[in-house]
């Protein structure tokens, strides 16, 4: 049968039934074209003959280990104390072989000295002299040297499945074969993917030639050009689809005019508002206003660090939407959160005479119904809930703004059940305290308008961080001991509810007990995800109302907690959380106008990563440089707060954590922004590619686009 890139992996020759069903299921490979795309990790020098091996550099290789496909014949095999050696021979000279601890060499010792054999293996040195460990081999008649000669052995991710489905010993082998026969039978008949005139404006290789070294280098030339050419692919295709998303969604949106601001807005400001918004909230607001004045509906991300003061911008922005005669919604994520939210939205607007109502998931039944009514008569103004709201039974007279707060905690599906409220999508203004780099942001996030407050209010104390190691824990303790008698308190947060056999991690039941005992006269208590609304609850209040001076945890009160007076934060195994999940808790104190702290306990033994992690939170306090460490170090697609975006990014050369390859990002962005500023909904012929490509890479995904 003719093989294309649309054909399943199956049919290819070695592959069969049995491999197939392995690579579908554990590199989600099922098409010809799927294999071409999983790209090898790493390159290392291949060598042909003996002689040519002798050439490599090893003192300048960057610990890379030249790697030899010889063809020729093995001799003098003998063993050594738990070791066989062999000699092997090519037409250019001699090299010796070693095996350790092999269970049983009888093969070796039966090999016939005058049967040639290909041998695959990696080079290395002994006492200055080149060996090679551990070989395969195959007898020349059973292999089929592949059409494609290349300069370099590719390596491959695997699995241990995918090991034992190939070959143990030699994985990439194996699997380099059939990518090399894949190659050699679609690569031919593939389509080029970017149109010809991008191509040429931006000095590329064809795809062909691409596909084929990256596998197969020609040469070092040719594979830098393959991924040069593959990574302009990536970012291409992933900024066409969010920028012109962007165009569709301005272009077809329209959005309600929000052009009054006489009543609720100017009695705020005037008589409600307690402090002055920092700079940064005049112009994120000023930002959200354009928005809500220009006819287009506004889907906005607006960015801000813990305590930046979004909240304040929430209530605004929906007393805006009040004013022009429509009622406004705000989700969070957890109970505890849209309760609060409540609270703060309730006392800064006590006398202004709006109707603001609390719906969750325990909102008692005759409650809901009475809500419900209000709702749909208009009465109510402001409806602050959880994924309450989003049930359709919640109908809203005229929804004209949504807030979205800790927008990266909710799925795509239902922020897209909140958007359907109104026949007319609502305004979204969605808000995160996760900063994201703005490399991050341009391909995430693309076709979002972004807002960020880059301004803390103003009096607040840098929050001092300190690491300390488990055994150190005396002076945690005395911090402790010294805020508590200044009158604040204290968080400590674990990782875990219960001891755990598997993980070694600080448990919130060891930590309770410990804690009773080495403070035996204060009042501590605990709270975790597993308990009851209204137990959580119930501590929380007591907490906000001094009533608790320690409260253990578990991350439950990750976001936005708002309890000024307290002014430590101590986290236990600190090793195990990630950096934006460290910032998050932190930001829990620092939020009044005293000096706070943060103590992060770890174990004694980290790795390089947890160490740099813990560095960084110690010397910094800002969120963006955190974001920005983040990336650094785990690199993006694992970040939190994009995994639900809904535009996947799924680069698998680009590093948009590499300044070479924002670089990169940059120019593609440049370049795609003027492909469709002349032709938006690329109806061209010369862009005819490039819609069929997208259909092919996007076609399982549903338009997201439309929310944020
Ligand atoms: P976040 O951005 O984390 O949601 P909040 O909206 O909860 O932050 O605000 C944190 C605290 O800062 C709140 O107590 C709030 O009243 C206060 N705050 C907000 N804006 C200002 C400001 N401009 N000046 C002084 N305090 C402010
Ligand atoms: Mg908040």
């Amino acid at each position: 049968m003719s093989i294309n890139l649309q054909t399943d992996v199956k049919y290819l020759q070695t592959v069969g039934d049995r491999r197939a069903a392995v690579l579908k299921k554990e590199l989600n490979i099922s098409t010809v074209s799927d294999l071409l795309y999983y790209f090898p990790f790493r390159h290392s020098e291949l060598f042909y003959t003996i002689k040519d091996l002798k050439k490599f550099d090893f003192n300048n290789s960057d610990n890379k280990v030249p790697t030899v496909q010889l063809q020729g014949t093995i001799h003098s095999v003998q063993p050594l104390y738990e070791r066989t050696a062999a000699i092997f021979q090519d037409e250019t000279g001699t090299i010796p072989l070693m095996w350790f601890k092999l269970h049983d060499d009888s093969w070796l010792h039966n090999i016939n000295p005058s049967e040639t054999h290909v041998l695959f293996g990696e080079v290395t040195t002994f006492n200055g002299k080149l060996q090679i460990v551990s070989p395969f081999f195959r007898e020349i008649s059973n292999y089929k040297l592949s059409n494609i000669k290349s300069i370099f052995q590719s390596y491959y991710h695997s699995t241990s499945k995918l090991y034992r489905q190939f070959s143990q010993k030699n994985f990439h082998y194996e699997f380099g074969r059939m990518v090399a026969i894949a190659c050699y039978e679609a690569l031919p008949s593939a389509k080029e993917t970017l149109p010809e005139y991008v191509i040429e404006k931006n000095n590329l290789i064809g795809l062909h030639k691409a596909l084929g070294n990256i596998h197969f280098p020609q040469s070092e030339e040719l594979l830098k050009q393959s991924v040069c050419r593959i990574k302009f692919e990536e970012i291409f295709y992933n900024q066409i689809n969010i920028l012109r998303q962007k165009v569709n969604r301005h272009e077809k949106k329209e959005g309600f005019v929000f052009e009054k601001r006489d009543n609720f807005v100017k009695t705020f400001y005037k008589k409600f508002l307690p402090f002055s918004l920092t700079n940064a909230q005049i112009k994120v607001l000023q930002e959200i206003r354009s928005d809500l004045i220009s006819g287009k509906q506004m889907n906005r991300l607006l960015q801000g660090d813990v305590g930046s003061g979004k909240t304040v911008v929430a209530l605004i922005s929906s007393l805006i939407a009040i004013d022009n005669g429509y009622q406004a919604c705000i989700m969070a994520p957890t109970e505890v959160l849209a309760r609060q939210h409540l609270t703060s939205i309730s006392k800064l607007t006590q006398n202004l005479g709006i109707n603001i109502r609390l719906l969750t998931g325990s909102t008692k039944n005759k409650e809901r119904k009475d809500i419900h009514s209000s709702l749909t008569e208009g009465s109510l103004h402001i409806l602050i809930g959880t994924h309450a709201l989003i049930e359709d039974a919640v109908q809203f007279q005229n929804l004209g703004l949504a807030v979205i707060d800790e927008q990266h905690r909710f799925g795509v599906a239902q922020r897209a059940k909140l958007y359907a409220k109104n026949i007319q999508p609502p305004h979204i203004l969605a808000m995160s305290a996760t900063p994201i780099p703005r490399t991050l942001a341009m391909t995430v996030y693309g076709d979002l308008d972004v807002s960020v407050i880059d301004e803390l209010p103003p009096n607040r104390k840098p929050i001092e961080t300190k690491h300390f190691f488990d055994n150190k824990r005396s002076e945690t303790e005395e911090i402790i001991v010294k805020e508590i008698t200044k009158g604040h308190q204290i968080y400590v947060v674990f990782p875990l509810i219960q001891e755990s056999e598997k993980l070694d991690l600080k448990n919130l039941e060891d930590g309770y007990n410990t804690m009773c005992q080495t403070f035996p006269n204060y009042t501590i208590s605990y709270i975790h995800g597993k308990m009851k609304s209204v137990e959580k609850e119930n501590i929380m209040t007591k907490f906000k109302s001094r009533e608790i001076q320690i409260l253990l945890s578990t991350t439950v009160i990750e976001v936005g907690v708002d309890v000024p007076n307290a002014s430590v934060m101590v986290i236990e195994s600190a090793q195990r959380f990630g950096l934006s999940q460290l910032h998050q808790l932190r930001g829990r104190v620092g939020r009044g106008a005293e000096q706070s702290y943060c103590i992060l306990m770890s174990k004694f033994e980290l790795s390089n990563k947890t160490a740099s992690r813990l560095d960084i939170m110690t010397q910094t306090d800002d969120g963006f440089k955190i974001a920005d460490a983040d990336l650094m170090l785990r690199g993006p697609g694992m970040l939190e707060g994009t995994t639900q975006s809904g535009t996947p990014i799924d680069f698998q050369l680009t590093n948009i954590a590499s300044p070479q390859d924002q670089k990169l990002l940059v120019e593609v962005r440049d370049f795609v922004n003027k492909i469709l500023d002349n032709d938006p909904l690329l109806k061209s012929p010369f862009n005819e590619v490039i819609v069929s490509r997208l259909k092919q890479l996007y076609q399982n995904l549903i338009d997201w686009s439309v929310i944020s």
